[in-house]
C-alpha cells in the first residue's frame, strides 16, 4: 500500500483531499492509470468498496470487493485475500446475503488456517457465530466463539480480542447467564483500557446496563446508559445508536414509564436502520409489546406483522443448517491445526531464547572470569579452582611465573610495547600447558600462576625448566628489537590439608630465590 502512495503523490496527486463521489472517480482514475500490480489495482478496489459503503451504496461495494478477489491469487496474495474476504462477508451480511457471507467465512477460515493467520481465522469464526447470533441461537453462537478461547492469547489486534469477548458478553447476557456474563464484562473493561474504539467502549456500556437491568437495578443500568459516548456516522455507531435506544425502552418500561418507552422505540422505529434486520426485529417486537400492554392492539397487530415477516425472513435466509455439527468438528480440527502451528512457533522461539539465554550466561561467565588482555583466567577464576581443588583433594604442584625486568621494557620501549610482551608470554604460556592437565592464569601485571593437577614435584620442576627455555628461545625481534625477555619462576606442591595461602607463600619464596640467583630460572620450595 506504502507503494502505491507513493507512486500516487509521486504523480502529483493527493489522496487524502477527495472524499465521497469525488472519491470514487479518483480511485478509478488511480487504478487505471498509476497502479502497476495486480496487488494495487486490487487495493484501489478495496478503497472504492468503503467509499461505496460510506455513500451507502451496498451492493456497489460488494462488487468492487468482489473485483478485488479476481486480481488475487494464492498464496502469495493470501494477507490480502483474507482482509477482503472478510470485509465481503461482513458487507454481505449486512446486505442480508447471509449464505454467501458464509460461503466467505468457509473459505477465509481455510486460507486463514493454511497460512498460519490467527487474526484472521478469528475473524471468520466470529461471523459464523454472529450468523448463529442474528438466527437468534445464541447458544449455538456461544460454541463458535468458544471454539476461539483456546487461541485467544495468539491473536495480535487487541480490538479483535475485545471484539469477540463482547460477542461473547452479548450471547451470556441473551441467555442470562449473569454470573458468567458479570465475569467476562471485567475482562472486557480491562482490554478496552487499551483499544481506544469508542464504539468497542460503548457496547461495554450498554452490556453493563442490561446487566444491571437484569438485576432490577435501574436506576444504575440508566447511569451506565447515560455515560455512553458515541461517534455517529458509520454503520456499527449506527446499530449502536438503535441498541441504546433499545435498552433504554426497556428500562423505563420497567421503570413503569411505558408512555416514554413507546416514544423512545417510535423514534428508534422510524430512524430505522435497515441493515440490521434483527434489530428491526428486536424493536417491532418491542413497540408490539408496549402496544399491547398501553390496549392499543391496532398497532401492536401491526407491529407483530411486520416483526412475524422479517423473522419469517430471517430464518429463510440464514443457512443455519450449514452452521451445524459438521462445522463445528471442521473448526475443531482447526483448532488443532493452529494450535499445532502455536506451539511450533512458541516452541522455536522458546529455543531461540534460550539459546541467546545460554549465549549470553556463557559470555557473562567468560567475561566474569578471563583477563581482557591475555584471555587467560583471572584471579577471579582461580579463587574459584582452588576452593574446587581442596575440596576434591586433588593433588596440585603451582608454578609463580614473573618476568624479569619487566619496569624496564616499559620504561625504554614504553607501556604498549610492554603490553605486548605481556600478551605474547601469555600466548606461549597457553600452548606450552595446553594438554598437561594445567591451568593458567594471569596473577596481575606480568606475574602469572600455572596449576598443574595430579604432578610430582620433578615434574612440574621440568614443565617449568622447559617453558623457561620456550621464553628465553622465543623470537623477540618482532616485539622488542634487539632486546630479549627472561622469566623467573618458583615452584612448590600443595600439601595435605595446607591451605593455599601457605602454598602461595613458599611458591613466592621460590620464586624471590629465582629473582636474587640472577633470574632467569626456575627454583623450587
Ligand atoms: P623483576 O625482574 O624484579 O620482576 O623486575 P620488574 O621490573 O619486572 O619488577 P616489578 O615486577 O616490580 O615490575 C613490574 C612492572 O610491570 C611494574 C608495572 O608498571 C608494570 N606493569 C604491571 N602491569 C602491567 C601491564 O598490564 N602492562 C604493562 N605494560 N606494564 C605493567
Ligand atoms: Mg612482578
Ligand atoms: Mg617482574
Amino acid at each position: 500500500m506504502e507503494v502505491l502512495l507513493n507512486k500516487i503523490s509521486e504523480s502529483g496527486l493527493d489522496a487524502s483531499s477527495v472524499t465521497g463521489e469525488e472519491a470514487l472517480a479518483f480511485w478509478d482514475n488511480i487504478r487505471q492509470n498509476v497502479a502497476t500490480t495486480h496487488q494495487e489495482k486490487a487495493q484501489c478496489f478495496v478503497i472504492s468498496a468503503e467509499f461505496h459503503r460510506e455513500l451507502k451504496q451496498i451492493p456497489a461495494s460488494i462488487n468492487d470487493l468482489k473485483q478485488a478477489l479476481n486480481l488475487l491469487s494464492l498464496p502469495e496474495d493470501a494477507a490480502l485475500i483474507l482482509e477482503v474476504k472478510n470485509n465481503l462477508a461482513d458487507r454481505l451480511v449486512e446486505n442480508g446475503e447471509f449464505s454467501l457471507a458464509l460461503n466467505e467465512y468457509i473459505t477465509s477460515s481455510t486460507i486463514a488456517v493454511d497460512n498460519g493467520f490467527i487474526d484472521e481465522y478469528v475473524m471468520s469464526v466470529l461471523g459464523m457465530g454472529n450468523l448463529c447470533d442474528i438466527y437468534g441461537d445464541h447458544f449455538r453462537a456461544i460454541r463458535y466463539y468458544q471454539k476461539i478461547d483456546s487461541i485467544d492469547h495468539a491473536i495480535s489486534s487487541r480490538s479483535l480480542r475485545l471484539k469477540y469477548k463482547l460477542y461473547m458478553l452479548a450471547c451470556y447476557i441473551y441467555l442470562n447467564r449473569i454470573k458468567e456474563a458479570k465475569e467476562l464484562i471485567k475482562e472486557c473493561e480491562e482490554l478496552s483500557i487499551l483499544v481506544s474504539d469508542k464504539v468497542l467502549s460503548g457496547q461495554i456500556h450498554l452490556y453493563q446496563a442490561k446487566i444491571h437491568r437484569s438485576e432490577k437495578n435501574i436506576e444504575k443500568a440508566m447511569l451506565s446508559l447515560s455515560s455512553l459516548q458515541y461517534t455517529s456516522g458509520n454503520i456499527h455507531s449506527a446499530w449502536l445508536a438503535s441498541m441504546i435506544r433499545l435498552e433504554l425502552a426497556c428500562c423505563l418500561t420497567d421503570y413503569g414509564k411505558r408512555h416514554w418507552a413507546s416514544w423512545v422505540l417510535e423514534r428508534a422505529y422510524r430512524k430505522g436502520d435497515s441493515s440490521s434486520p434483527t434489530l428491526n426485529l428486536k424493536i417491532c417486537d418491542a413497540l408490539a409489546w408496549l402496544s399491547e400492554e398501553q390496549g392499543n392492539f391496532k398497532s401492536a397487530l401491526e407491529y407483530q406483522k411486520q416483526a412475524h415477516q422479517l423473522e419469517s425472513e430471517l430464518m429463510k435466509k440464514i443457512p443455519i443448517g450449514d452452521l451445524g455439527a459438521a462445522q463445528l468438528r471442521r473448526l475443531s480440527r482447526f483448532e488443532l491445526q493452529l494450535k499445532l502451528i502455536l506451539s511450533e512457533i512458541e516452541n522455536r522461539e522458546l529455543k531461540e531464547t534460550t539459546e541467546t539465554q545460554k549465549h549470553t550466561v556463557a559470555k557473562l561467565q567468560q567475561d566474569v572470569f578471563t583477563d581482557p588482555l591475555t584471555q587467560l583466567h583471572n584471579r577471579r577464576w582461580l579463587d574459584v579452582k582452588l576452593k574446587d581443588l581442596l575440596l576434591h583433594e586433588t593433588p596440585f604442584a603451582l608454578m609463580v611465573i614473573d618476568i624479569d625486568h619487566f619496569k624496564s621494557i616499559n620504561d625504554e620501549l614504553s607501556h604498549l610495547v610492554g603490553d605486548k610482551a605481556i600478551v605474547n608470554v601469555s600466548a606461549e604460556l597457553a600452548k606450552h600447558f595446553k594438554f598437561k592437565n594445567a591451568s593458567c592464569v594471569r596473577f596481575g601485571g606480568e606475574e602469572f600462576l600455572v596449576i598443574l593437577e595430579k604432578t610430582e614435584l620433578e615434574q612440574a620442576r621440568n614443565h617449568a625448566e622447559s617453558f623457561r627455555n620456550r621464553i628465553y628461545d622465543f623470537s623477540w625481534q618482532d616485539v622488542l628489537g634487539e632486546r630479549g625477555l627472561t622469566i623467573s619462576i618458583g615452584v612448590t606442591l600443595h600439601r595435605d590439608g595446607e591451605n593455599t595461602q601457605r602454598t602461595f607463600y613458599r611458591a613466592d619464596k621460590a620464586l624471590y630465590r629465582a629473582k636474587a640467583n640472577g633470574r632467569n630460572q626456575v627454583c623450587t620450595e
